[in-house]
């Protein structure tokens, strides 16, 4: 009663009259009306659709005052101390590093601005997910960064909120909220019902409540407050949750939510009190452990003894708890006691739907709201993560969760808050471990039957679309606080649970190597294997380690190692393992092998650990050794094309596990476990287990033939070569062993700027982030700035030749190259194989460059190590055990002997391991060693395992197993004895020549490890595999024994090579090793000699003996080493003398054949009689004929004239241009505005104001007058260029015809005509015709010509007078008119019709003599904008002016000027002036109005042609003495009334004197008279004071005045004559300009006349009277001055000069541009772009790609250029601060003019980092603009379909 009552009032007097009864003591009754009010209006029955409602809601709340004024009053009781602010994706915002104490740190661009960030290391970004600003929280950022606002705001001085302002809100507001989840509640259906399920619908009806939401947290922190009471009040939710008893809908309602409960398998409070489980006193509190239960019943048992069957095992895997103290049945059950809680839950269900979102994260900056709302949070976690496992949209969901859980988790009170309170570890693991539980499958590795390990299948979407990321992402966040990570590393049964999480990346992706078929499908899956590893298992990894790095977290460290060792135990067992690898397998994958590696690492660096407690027994080193030496060897299987067959995804993996974000994660710890194996295990089981594993062992034999039943012949010289880099690089490798952060630092970035030159963000890249990569923060002490300086010079982006653009770059210091480039590091980081030859040529460029070495290629450069620490020193024993000498002798005897497969590779790694051994003695601690080898003394090859001593020790015999074939076999058989007879003078040596195998080997030391360590191992299975696998690989029955006499030691090896490789005998003399102490820096740089010198040095410093042995063998004479014809090594080390020989016999013999070949091209030249080849051959002799041009056609090849049949035509390209157009009266070019109040005119743009000057003629003159009196084509004319190569058009034709056929490869279009230039691949569009016969004028036609001008003038006459004469259809004719349309073809209609009638002759007529102009025009600006610098041959031959004129004189004979109208005679003859005869047509245009240069053209095109040069000249004289009149005329008009007077009264004077008619004063009197015959003339101009009255006019001032307004006509008359005529230009200082143009054009003497400067008047050639002639031009004008005087007095002072065009001045922050431009709203269609863009000649601002502001399917940037550049734009794109540049139906993407501090684009603003104007880049842009050569300077030109 009472709300219906209410409901027909007015709401506002409502509101205040609630609002006064609520305000009583009394408030029962306004509290009963209310509730009635509300229970009306807020029906949740009604359509959400209805604002009614809401609008309701939003007067009560306010009260009499009104919404806006309500907010108002609100936000002045602000008290927030934060800003808040919220964004979603793509919104761009600030990151400082200075400022930030989380990484994660962000600030609006308001905040970011208004603080002081100078001088710090920001960046601006564009949001990925979202965000919010976190100025004022100290807990995120140092408050030296916040804002001027947020930094005095201390919500002290802020008073406190009245108590009644609020009241209404805050008992309004619970019932609207429930009603939103009512309607929430009534929405939703669950995925599985049948019904359409559209939670999209149910959100967008509810948008205008969700957002009235949003609008109440912007009221600041006071309404905040009220929303928070609201939000998390128990009663409130409880008395409004379940609705009144009677109301069914409210019942029916629950019951939705309860069900949706139920089917998210969460059981309701309700039902778990049925099951009589404790109810948990806090939802918060439950555990997720639980939520495995329902599908995971958990086992106590250990979880090895999980039964499995093939394919259901990914749901039936279980996982054990071991922790019994979590109650792991509680998870599943979610009690909601707040509106908060239920309002999160349904923001889950609709899969967070962004509004809710922004809604909910508004209300951070309440501390409480926070702390509940985290809670609330964590509670649903589990609950999360699994409606996003299901979401179809994970992608979306996924950035939306971490919108939210960044904010939350980012600070560390927060986060260590909920993991004490919330159990937030113990969840995120569980629910990861459920995760990833539902996509686990058997793992294949090792033994496939029986393996009880599961690995995550890489093929499901949860790994594929990296589904795992936001929980991952969650989790690495909260382990970098170190509070968490301490609770997380205490927590033995965490770890445990996270072992075995990790255990799942174990080993998956597992890949086989396919032997005989190439694989069917290459799987992709490795993409999903590398990232799931790197952000699942390292990333967490990494940041636990960085929370293990001193004395105090040892124990954590050892907890963690040996849950490390446990695991990795239960992983060999599972897949089978005992000691020996299934063949062809590799996984890149072992998390596990990698965090034992790295906390080792960590535990022995940083926490003083004892290495030797941290490790397992010998087997378990032996077992762990085992994988990681897998994948080393599987690399250079890969790299030798073993695993071709597996398709290109292998080279992928092999590329991916090295690549610098990788490769901290993967190959280092690989590398650094391998190498505490090998100092820990025996180094010859060590040794041959690598060369094993590399299957080379069959190659390590010291007979010429061998067998390998592993390898193809071609691949073992490169696993050969493989297996000695790995162990160069195991055995000197420091990364882990010694070095410290800052070296580390700079090996890493010596060995990326060694390879090639790198950008400052290239190398940022590529220098593999550590230790923590979401940290920013660089270890050591050295930043990465001062480590560049110190070893890198930058060199300043530089524009190429070529057109490509070029960025800062950094190249390595000369000293880095002569003292720190590393190959080995090199080799190490080499993702490209080509980048190693990279390194080593730049490095051989450097030492050619720098003198060290210029002969022949350098070798890699030895290093010397930083020593190891002393943990690692057994490392050093790998160098030093018999089995990699003998490896060593044998290579080197091998490589002696040149046997095949061994390679300068090969030796360089030996020499390497020499000179390691050599420089790592291992100290003398041989006394326990020794024994032991005397004792298993299988091999007597050296007395002892140190290299030092065994290499001067000689062998004599080697027993030798080879097939009967080999030679060696037929050798040793002559003797008989020796085969099988152990004759006595062999024994000795048969005794100590020794099989060597090292497979034997390896087996031996195994068992004898094994049984040494661990005698209780089960040995019952061990023999049983090793039998199967140990047969040594199909031994071949015919191999027989046979004994190699040797007699050789490494030393002598050494020295033998030495001479092999100088290619001397005795290159080493006794006395070598005295000569070479002098001078020991020799050693550091060269070749193969080099580096054995060095070796042979050292050994001799080093030891005594081997200085003995060295001058031994040396002094002895050896017989001469006979050269190997194909040996590589020879031919490389000739020596200079011989070489210098050869060079000159081949020169020799060079010439000769030359000779020869001349001699016989002239007998057959004189033997035949061709036409052709006499052309070509004697030019000289053709002088006889007439001179005609040849032409070479670049198709055919064939040269000859150009011929009415068979014409030749330049390659050309037409293109309309407005550049011209452009161009502005001021020098400056025009600023970009940047603010609202700057702006853009164009209306002092040269094509504007011709278009207004036609205009204005238009409206008083005939059409057709008009049309003759000025020039078009500024805006939109067509510019022709030519590459200057000729072609026959039928030659064109087809090839054009074979590019039709073909036509997948160009950027181009063919049916456009386009075509690339055949010999240049220049872009071009059309041929234009060659006129045949002469080149230039024939002599005669050049003759200066003494007849009278009088004369002249008459035929010049005559000549119009002729008619129209046509050519004869013939080719040529054809081919010039199709030329003619194709110009036609190449503008814009609205280019060409200018005319009143369109389509005319007269418009035709107009725009054909204006494509001349144009050309002349556009050439005169690329020449400067004047003719001093003379005319540059190169630039005329490039030029096709004079073919364009010819063609367009033929086009123009057409048509004929109408004698009676034709301007000659009006121009040369004082008529009595045609009384206008018909009046009802416009009087044709006055001569003093008329554009000069236009007339010349004019005349020039339509007069016979050839014209005489005599006629031109003509021609030019009349026009000289109009453009002269047109002068004083234009300049009389600037004069003061005074001045005026002046001037005519003294000009009559000088009238009647001498010359009166070449005398300015007189002349310009003359006209001021006549002018002034009609008041109005001058009157118009008194008015406005002229700029220039108030300045006296001199003589010289008026001399200057009149030069300056007729110059232009004297360079286009000069330039035209140059071009028609060939006269050179003859350059002139710029203030001589007019002198010289008119000396010239023989207007005036060419001897200067220094006594009369005032030269322009005598340039003048009057042949009738001047005074007259100018008399009957003044009155054309005077004649309509009554009528129209102002606008006569506009046409008559036109001022002719324009500036050379400009790009728009560019601000030089590129911030100034984006800050205003990427929120400025478009003002075609008012909205703000996605894609904004800039139209840099103009300015004008278009939505690219817009759909919004698409016209006629055209968008707005493609239709912009067409309107603005005719066709060619040049687009600044906002968001991406790059260039795109269009032409046509083309566009590229030109490179951007704004650079970084280090000179680097920032392409999409990726970095965001401050970008400067690269002043340099844009004058070439603008050149490329100005000179027309976008087409030929940018490569990559696409189609863009109008839609750009
Ligand atoms: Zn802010
Ligand atoms: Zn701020
Ligand atoms: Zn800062
Ligand atoms: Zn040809
Ligand atoms: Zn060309
Ligand atoms: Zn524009
Ligand atoms: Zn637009
Ligand atoms: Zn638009």
């Amino acid at each position: 009663m009472m709300a219906a009552l209410l409901l027909r009032r007015d709401k506002k007097s409502t509101a205040a009259h609630l609002k006064s009864d609520l305000n009583r003591t009394d408030n029962s009754s306004g509290v009963r009306q209310l509730q009635e009010l509300l229970d009306s209006v807020l029906n949740p029955e009604k359509p959400p659709a209805d604002t009614e409602a809401l609008d309701w809601c939003k007067c009560l709340i306010a009260g009499e005052e009104g919404f806006e004024e309500f907010c108002k009053t609100v936000r002045s009781y602000d008290n927030a101390t934060l800003c808040g602010l919220v964004w979603t994706a793509n919104f761009v915002a600030y990151r400082c590093r200075t400022c930030g104490i989380s990484p994660c740190m962000s600030l609006c661009a308001e905040c970011f601005n208004n603080g002081d960030h100078t001088g710090h290391d920001f960046n601006m970004f564009r949001s990925q997910a979202g965000g919010a600003c976190d100025c004022g929280d100290s807990n995120v950022m140092r408050e030296t960064g916040f804002c001027r606002r947020h930094r005095l705001r201390t919500g002290e001085n802020v008073p406190s909120v009245p108590r009644d302002l609020l009241l209404m809100s805050e008992m309004v507001l619970p019932r609207f909220i429930i009603c939103i989840i009512q309607y929430l509640r009534d929405g939703y259906t669950e995925p599985d019902t049948s019904a359409e399920r559209d939670l999209q619908k149910v959100l967008q009806q509810l948008e205008p409540q969700i957002t009235f939401l949003e609008e109440l947290t912007k009221m600041g922190g006071a309404m905040r407050t009220v929303l928070t009471k609201i939000l998390t009040n128990q009663q409130t939710f409880k008395d409004l949750s379940m609705g009144q008893e009677e109301n069914v809908f409210a019942k029916k309602n629950y019951e939705n939510y309860l069900s949706a409960l139920k089917n998210s398998g969460l059981v309701s409070v309700e039902e778990k009190a049925q099951t009589g489980a404790a109810e948990p006193t806090r939802g918060s509190e439950t555990g997720a452990l639980g939520l495995l239960g329902a599908a995971a019943p958990s086992s106590s048992e250990s979880n090895k003894e999980e039964d499995q069957d093939g394919q259901s095992i990914g749901q039936r895997k279980r996982v054990k708890l071991s922790s019994s103290t979590k109650d792991p049945s509680i998870m599943d059950s979610l009690k909601h006691k707040c509106f908060l809680e239920e309002l999160l839950f349904w923001t889950i269900k609709y899969e967070f739907p962004q509004k809710m979102v922004t809604f909910l994260l508004n209300m951070l900056p309440d501390q409480d709201y926070k702390i509940t709302f985290t809670k609330t949070f964590v509670q649903h976690y589990a609950f999360i993560m699994k409606t996003l496992m299901k979401s179809q949209e994970s992608d979306t969901m996924s950035n939306r969760i971490v919108h939210i859980s960044v904010q939350l988790f980012s600070n560390e009170d927060l986060a260590r808050h909920v993991t004490e309170e919330c159990q937030l570890l113990d969840i995120m693991v569980t629910v990861l471990l459920y995760m990833m539980e539902s996509c686990l499958i058997k793992s294949e590795l090792q033994d496939e039957e029986n393996s009880r390990h599961v690995v995550v299948n890489c093929s499901e979407a949860l790994l594929k679309n990296n589904t795992y990321w936001p929980l991952v992402s969650d989790f690495i966040n909260i382990l970098s606080h170190q509070s968490v990570a301490k609770k997380f590393l205490e927590d033995h049964s965490l770890l445990m649970l996270w072992m075995s999480f990790v255990s799942f990346f174990q080993g998956m992706n597992l890949n086989k190597r396919e032997l005989s078929e190439h694989v069917e499908f290459e799987s992709q899956t490795y993409y999903a294997a590398f990232a799931a590893e790197l952000e699942a298992c390292a990333q967490p990894m990494w940041g636990l380690l960085t929370h293990c790095k001193v004395k105090e977290t040892q124990e954590y460290t050892k907890t963690v190692v040996r849950y490390c060792l446990e695991t990795l135990q239960i992983w060999f067992d599972a897949i089978g393992f005992v000691d020996e690898l299934a063949p062809n397998q590799v996984t890149f994958h072992l998390p596990l092998h990698r965090y034992y590696a790295m906390f080792l690492s960590k535990a022995v660096k940083c926490q003083g650990l004892d290495l030797e407690s941290l490790l397992p027994d010998q087997e378990m080193l032996m077992r762990i050794m085992v994988h990681p030496l897998q994948i080393q060897a599987s690399l250079s299987e890969i790299h030798s094309n073993m695993w071709v067959r597996n398709g290109l995804q292998i080279k992928g993996q092999a590329m991916t596990y090295v690549q610098s974000h990788f490769c901290n994660s993967m190959i280092d710890p690989d590398i650094f476990l391998l190498q505490v194996c090998a100092s820990r295990l025996d180094p010859d089981y060590f040794i041959s287990s690598v060369f094993e594993r590399f299957k080379v062992v069959d190659l390590l034999t010291m007979a010429s033939v061998h067998q390998n039943t592993a390898l193809d012949g071609e691949q073992e010289r490169p696993m050969l070569e493989g297996a000695l880099t790995f162990l160069v690089i195991l055995s000197s490798l420091r990364i882990h062993l010694g070095m410290a952060d800052d070296e580390i630092l700079r090996a890493e970035m010596v060995s990326q700027l060694c390879m090639n030159d790198r950008t400052h963000s290239s190398l940022l890249d590529l220098i593999p982030e550590n230790p923590n990569p979401k940290s920013g923060i660089v270890p050591g002490s050295c930043s990465f700035e001062e480590m560049l300086s110190a070893v890198a010079d930058f060199k300043a982006p530089v524009f190429e030749l070529g057109g490509s653009m070029q960025q800062g770059m950094y190249t390595p210091k000369a000293e880095v190259w002569e003292k720190e480039f590393d190959p080995i590091m090199v080799i190490l980081r080499t993702v490209y194989r080509r980048d190693v030859q990279s390194a080593m040529d730049r490095y051989s460029a450097f030492l050619k460059q720098s003198g060290m070495h210029t002969t022949g290629n350098p070798w890699p450069p030895y290093k010397e190590r930083t020593p190891l620490h002393p943990c690692y020193k057994g490392l050093d024993r790998l160098l030093h055990c018999k089995t990699l000498h003998i490896v060593i002798f044998t290579l080197l005897y091998k490589i002696w002997l040149d046997h095949s497969n061994m390679s300068e590779h090969v030796l360089c790694m030996v020499l390497y391991l020499i000179e390691l051994g050599l420089d790592n003695q291992v100290e003398e601690d041989k006394g326990d060693e020794e024994p032991c080898i005397e004792e298993h003394c299988h091999d007597s090859w050296f007395p002892g395992t140190n290299l030092l001593s065994n290499l001067h020790h000689v062998i004599n015999y080697v027993r030798v197993r080879v097939p009967e074939t080999a030679p060696e076999v037929k050798r040793e058989r002559e003797p008989p004895a020796s085969t099988s007879a152990e004759a006595s003078n062999f024994g000795q040596n048969v005794r100590e020549a020794q099989v060597f195998s090292l497979v034997a080997e390896r087996r031996r030391k195994f068992q004898e490890i094994i049984n040494r360590s661990s005698t209780e191992a089960s040995q019952a299975v061990r023999p049983k595999s090793s039998s199967t696998r140990w047969v040594p690989p199909g031994t071949p029955p015919q191999l027989v024994t046979e004994i190699l006499e040797i007699h050789e030691s490494m030393l002598s090896l050494l020295i033998k090579l030495h001479q092999k490789l100088s290619a001397k005998q005795n290159s080493l003399s006794a006395t070598w090793l005295e000569d070479m102490d002098a001078n020991p820096n020799r050693h550091a740089h060269g070749d193969g000699i080099t580096a054995i010198e060095r070796i042979l040095t050292k050994a001799a410093t080093r030891s005594h003996q081997s200085k003995r042995s060295i001058q031994e063998i040396c002094g002895k004479v050896f017989p001469p080493v006979a050269p190997k014809k194909n040996s590589p090594t020879a031919k490389k080390t000739m020596d200079k003398e011989e070489r210098r020989q050869r060079a000159r016999e081949r020169q020799q013999k060079l010439l000769a054949e030359f000779a020869s070949r001349q001699k016989s091209f002239m007998e057959t030249a004189m033997d035949v009689e061709s036409p052709d080849t006499e052309a070509a051959m004697d030019l000289g002799a053709s002088e006889v004929k007439e001179s005609e041009v040849l032409y070479d056609c670049v198709i055919c090849g064939q040269s000859g004239p150009s011929t009415e049949d068979r014409p030749t035509g330049l390659v050309v390209l037409l293109q309309a241009s407005s550049v011209l157009g452009h161009r502005c009266k001021s020098d400056e070019a025009k600023k970009l505005p940047t603010t609202d109040e700057e702006r853009i005119y164009p209306a002092d743009t040269c094509g504007a104001a011709h278009d207004v000057r036609l205009a204005l003629m238009q409206s008083f003159f005939k059409d057709s007058s008009c049309l003759q009196s000025v020039s078009i084509g500024w805006d939109g004319g067509v510019y022709v260029q030519t590459c200057g190569h000729t072609l026959h058009i039928d030659c064109h034709k087809s090839y054009m015809e074979s590019l039709r056929n073909d036509q997948v490869m160009q950027g181009f279009s063919v049916d456009k005509g386009e075509f690339t230039c055949p010999l240049c691949r220049q872009f071009a569009n059309s041929v234009l015709p060659c006129r045949p016969g002469r080149s230039t004028e024939v002599v005669s036609w050049h003759m200066p010509s003494n007849k009278k001008t009088s004369v002249l003038v008459k035929e010049v006459e005559d000549l119009q007078e002729q008619l129209g004469f046509f050519p004869t259809e013939s080719n040529l004719s054809k081919e010039m008119e199709l030329v003619i349309k194709d110009i036609k073809n190449t503008t814009q209609r609205k280019y060409m019709d200018y005319g009143k009638n369109p389509g005319s002759p007269d418009n035709d007529f107009l725009f054909m003599y204006s494509v001349a102009r144009t050309n002349l025009e556009l050439e005169l600006v690329h020449r400067g904008g004047n003719l001093c610098s003379g005319g540059a041959s190169g630039a005329a031959k490039r030029s096709c002016l004079n073919q364009l004129f010819h063609v367009l004189a033929m086009h123009m004979r057409l048509y004929s000027i109408d004698s009676a109208y034709n301007p000659w005679t009006r121009l040369t003859q004082v008529a009595p002036s045609r009384d206008n005869c018909l009046d009802d047509e416009r009087p044709e245009v006055p001569m003093l109005f008329r554009d000069c240069p236009s007339l010349l053209i004019i005349f020039v095109l339509t007069m016979p042609q050839p014209l005489r040069k005599e006629h031109f000249i003509c021609l030019v004289r009349m026009l000289y003495n109009l453009q002269y009149t047109q002068a004083l005329a234009a300049l009389s008009a600037k004069f003061s009334p005074e001045e005026r007077q002046a001037w005519s009264t003294s000009g009559t004077l000088k009238k009647n004197a001498f010359n009166a008619e070449k005398s300015y004063e007189a002349l310009l009197s003359h006209v001021i008279t006549e002018l002034s015959k009609v008041k109005t003339v001058y009157d118009v101009n008194t008015d406005e004071p002229s700029m220039l009255s108030s300045s006296v006019w001199s003589p010289q001032s008026i001399e200057y005045s009149l030069q300056q307004f007729c110059l232009p006509y004297l360079r286009l008359s000069c330039l035209l004559q140059h071009h028609l005529y060939g006269d050179n230009l003859s350059g002139c200082p710029e203030e001589e300009e007019f002198s010289g143009l008119a000396g010239c054009l023989g207007l005036l003497d060419p001897a200067p006349q220094p006594s009369n400067p005032m030269y322009s008047a005598s340039c003048l050639d009057w042949t009738v009277s001047a005074f007259d002639l100018m008399s009957q031009w003044c009155s054309e004008v005077t004649g309509l001055a009554d009528t129209q005087a102002e606008k006569s007095m506009t046409l008559l002072v036109q001022d002719l000069q324009w500036a050379s065009p400009h790009l728009l001045h560019l601000p030089d922050n590129y911030n100034t541009i984006f800050q205003y431009y990427h929120k400025k709203a478009c003002t075609a269609c008012k909205k703000v772009p996605k894609d904004p863009a800039l139209c840099l000649v103009c300015g004008t601002f278009v939505c690219l790609k817009g759909l919004c502001c698409k016209q006629h399917g055209i968008c707005e940037c493609v239709w912009h250029s067409q309107h603005c550049g005719a066709a060619t734009g040049i687009f600044l794109l906002i968001n991406a601060s790059v260039i795109i540049i269009i032409r046509g139906h083309r566009f590229c993407l030109w490179g951007s003019v704004y650079l970084d501090a280090h000179g680097e684009e920032d392409r999409d603003l990726r970095r965001g980092k401050p970008l400067f104007l690269c002043v340099e880049r844009y004058r070439v842009l603008e050149q490329q603009w100005v000179s027309h050569t976008f087409d030929h300077i940018n490569k990559r030109w696409g189609p863009h379909y109008n839609g750009l």
